[in-house]
């Protein structure tokens, strides 16, 4: 699960983190007094769970309680990346000197964690993680042993931050043991004008599997704040939202995921994850294809279903059936194979749609979506 911002600070905060005063509020009305209570001029920041808030103008500047007030109710309501703004966080803004990037996370592939560290921080983090990887250090620490202040000390060293950054690296090492998390993310920490170290913004991802002795964030994850994905869930299915432009629809997580491969290798980005499992009844295509279909970064949407225990000529029904109660709006390529396979695309030939094709193979398929996605 994902933190907030304002829950990340707080875990920072406890152990020993700077962070600026700040407050959180729902209403603009609150704004003009927390913003008061603040000092007057305050950094209004979206609370959303995704990056890339400041370049979205999620993340203002106001310069006295009228302003904050107004910049408040510019920003709540605001979809960011498919995540609605209900809270914003007002925050004594501060002078920055100089932005560095830090974090913990996760490094499965070597069973180890990895720290990320780097002396150019903010908001431009990615490009220079892309372009300049040696801006970028990256420092295996072992599980075991952890971040110790000597190993702080080493990692401030090789990312060229300044030495009063190490007190930092250590505490938010602590931040990810015991609070259970799977990656800390700091950026930007920032050295202010007047010296002093402060963590401005921060990530936490807490390890579901400790769910259970983290029980002061909720028992269940509201799912992400994002729009789509809580409609999905509330109609039962398996979808997570991505970044890209072509709709995808599966039955099995397995294929789902090899699904997102191909068609990145055509070229093209998944807009999302979607699994319909074994049934792919007329109704569970329905939710899937409307739920796809309303996102409005989708240009054309791949369903690609391998038959096995349920057989095509049931899917190629549903999708038929599916069609009848959602307006297809944008072109579907449908890849049916494995059981039944002759009879499903026999199917769906009967009940020809100029917005419908078909493609007999996965990779062909793939292609054929991703081009129609770059031409629409
Ligand atoms: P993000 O875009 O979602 O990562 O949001 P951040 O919280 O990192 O804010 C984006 C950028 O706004 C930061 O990289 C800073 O450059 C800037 N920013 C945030 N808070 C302050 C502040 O108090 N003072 C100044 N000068 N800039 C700030
Ligand atoms: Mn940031």
């Amino acid at each position: 699960m994902d933190l907030y911002e304002h829950q990340a600070r707080q875990l920072f905060a406890e152990h020993g983190i700077a962070v600026p005063q700040a407050e959180v509020i729902d209403s603009a009305a609150e704004a003009k007094a927390a913003a008061g209570r603040l000092g007057g001029r305050v950094v209004v920041k979206a609370q959303v769970k995704t990056g890339g808030r400041g370049k979205a103008g999620g993340v203002k500047l106001a310069a006295d309680p009228a302003a904050a007030e107004l910049t408040t109710r510019q920003i709540l309501g605001m979809d960011i990346k498919g995540h609605r703004v209900r809270t914003v966080m007002l925050a004594q803004p501060v002078d920055i000197e100089e932005e560095f990037y830090v974090s913990y996370v996760l490094d499965r592939t070597n069973g180890t964690f990895l720290a990320i560290a780097s002396a150019e921080g903010g908001m431009e983090i990615e490009e220079v993680a892309a372009t300049r990887p040696e801006a970028v250090a990256r420092i295996p620490v072992d599980p075991v042993e952890g971040v110790t202040e000597k190993k702080a000390v080493e990692i401030a060293a090789a990312a060229a931050l300044p030495p009063d950054a190490a007190p930092v690296l250590h505490r938010l090492w602590q931040v990810l043991t015991r609070e259970d998390a799977l990656l800390v993310e700091v950026n930007p920490l920032v050295r202010t004008t007047d010296g002093r170290i402060l963590a401005l913004d921060g990530k936490v991802t807490l390890d579901d599997n400790a769910r259970f002795r983290q029980s002061r964030w909720g028992a269940k994850d509201d799912p992400h704040g994002n729009l789509l994905e809580s409609a999905a869930a509330a109609k039962g299915l398996n979808y997570v939202k991505l970044d890209g432009e072509v709709g995808i629809i599966g039955n099995g997580a397995g294929l789902v995921m090899s699904t997102l491969d191909v068609v990145a290798g055509c070229g093209a980005r998944p807009a999302n994850f979607l699994d319909i499992g074994g049934g792919a009844s007329a109704a569970v295509m329905a939710d899937g294809l409307s739920v796809i279909l309303s996102d409005p970064a989708v240009k054309s949407v791949f369903v690609n279903v391998f038959g096995g225990i349920t057989s095509c000529d049931a899917v190629a029904d549903g999708i038929v059936q599916a069609l009848q109660s959602v307006r297809l709006t944008k072109p579907l390529v449908v890849r049916l194979d494995g059981n039944n396979a002759a009879r499903g695309r026999a199917i769906l030939d009967a009940h020809a749609h100029p917005l419908v094709e078909q493609s007999t193979t996965m990779d062909g398929a793939a292609s054929r979506a991703a081009q129609l996605a770059a031409a629409a």
